[in-house]
């Protein structure tokens, strides 16, 4: 059996997991198991040093299918953490990262920075609203092979104060070296009279403008599409200073996005997704957008269908590798196979090739959860073709590092984070989107 590139040993670790040797002293050396948001956080962050780039990834370590997994980590004085393959005594070197400075402190209102956010990787993530309303008994139609509903109010608080994650965005830049702070909600009841919609764009409006204000670097956010007549909301968020967009769809098979995630069929449809991705698209540009799904699901072949759909619309493809959550209703479905994972980034990166998608232009920012565009550049030949993507991206970088550095500075915004002239004005008896969240 050959050595595995760093690549090949990240997608082989998130499909077979990960055990843990008593040799190792992970209490001491690594950071908490961050199972929050829709619980990908569960494992062990580590990174796989590599010659092209290093690999960060949170490896499942205890679902069950890990207990099966022929990966060992081990530690010795000699060798530091390394992974050891049983099947052929092949080891691999791997660096725990340290616990931030700063998760054990707290905030000036006395809540532990950890529970307002979390590295994942080297950016910081944050939960910004209240449990997905999926999980309501009412609605009882969260995706299911999610866990937030387990997870939020227990490991993380449900409602963040603005205060609070303007202290743990600056600890995580100043501290960590963060670059990018991404903030993520559930979905938020959206069928409401407009003055009292808790969509997820008004949640994160004043966290937006917040931290682009006080903090500085780049800011994403992830939550549930709006439909064509409410577009304007993202030209909204972006004027307070938002430069990502993502959009979890999950699934390009509309069987699978039916079966799997009932309640984004039911209340957005899978035309929300697209449509707001296609938009947001050609607002920010290029590879500034991208479009989330899950391999290991549904076939292989329509996740090959995504990748080229969300590259041929200038975004570029998060693809979380399948991980049976403990809690998830799909707890029991066995995680997939190496040789289609493979096949699935192989894929992706020559998508990204094909649609000259830019990759890696801000510096720090590896995503643990998924297999990030650029770590597939370990699975194909270093051809010609390769190689002049890489050089484009390096050139790109280049270019880009002025507004790099001026985007990590604060800078003031005009616009409001509670106030716009499309959003109708709310009775006086009613609190305006947002205004709760701006304590
Ligand atoms: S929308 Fe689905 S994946 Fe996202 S938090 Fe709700 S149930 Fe989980």
């Amino acid at each position: 059996m050959p050595q595995l590139n760093p690549g090949e040993l990240e997608i082989d670790l998130f499909c077979k997991g990960l055990k843990i040797d008593p040799s190792c002293r992970l209490d001491r050396d690594a950071r908490l198991f961050a199972r929050t948001r829709a619980g990908l956080g569960s494992g062990l962050e580590i990174v796989i040093p590599g010659d092209l780039k290093d690999i960060w990834m949170n490896v499942p370590v205890e679902e069950d299918f890990c207990a099966l997994s022929p990966y060992v980590m081990r530690f010795t004085e000699m060798l530091g953490y390394h992974v050891v393959d049983t099947r052929s005594g092949q080891t691999y070197s791997v660096e725990i990262p340290e616990t931030p400075s700063w998760y054990e402190r707290k905030t000036s209102s006395g809540v532990p920075m950890s529970r307002i956010g979390v590295l994942q990787g080297t950016y910081l993530g944050i939960y910004i609203s209240e449990a997905c309303m999926f999980w309501t008994p009412q609605e009882n139609a969260n995706c299911k092979f999610c866990t937030s509903g387990v997870n939020v109010g227990v490991n993380e608080l449900t409602r963040k104060r603005v205060r609070d994650v303007v202290e743990v965005a600056r600890a995580a830049k100043e501290e960590s070296g963060v670059t990018f702070t991404h903030f993520n909600a559930g979905y938020q009841w959206e069928d409401m009279p407009e003055h009292t919609r808790a969509h997820g764009l008004n949640r994160a409006a004043p966290f937006v403008k917040a931290v682009r204000e006080e903090v500085g670097g780049f800011i994403g956010v992830q939550v549930a599409p709006v439909l064509p007549r409410d577009h304007w909301k993202y030209d909204w968020l972006t004027e307070l200073g938002t430069d990502h967009f993502s959009f979890c769809y999950e699934f390009h098979n509309p069987e699978y996005f039916k079966k799997f995630c009932p309640g984004k069929y039911g209340h957005l449809g899978q035309d929300a997704f697209f449509r707001a991705l296609e938009y947001t698209s050609k607002l920010l540009g290029k590879g500034k957008v991208s479009g989330e799904i899950i391999a290991g699901l549904e076939p292989i072949e329509d996740t090959l269908k995504a990748i080229d759909y969300i590259t041929s619309a200038g975004a570029f493809p998060t693809v979380c590798i399948f991980r049976p959550l403990i809690g998830a209703d799909l707890e029991h479905y066995p995680s997939p196979s190496y040789e289609d994972m493979r096949r699935v980034f192989e894929h992706m990166w020559r998508a990204m090739v094909r649609n000259k998608i830019p990759i890696e232009i801000v510096p720090n920012i590896e995503v643990s959860l998924v297999v990030q565009p650029g770590d597939a550049a370990y699975l194909v030949p270093r051809d010609r073709t390769w190689k002049a993507y890489r050089r484009r991206n390096a050139m790109l970088r280049k270019l880009a590092k002025p507004v790099v550095w001026w985007k990590m500075k604060p800078h003031p915004v005009k616009a409001s984070a509670t106030d716009h002239p499309k959003l109708p004005p709310a009775p006086s008896a009613a609190p305006k989107p947002g205004s709760e969240a701006a304590a």
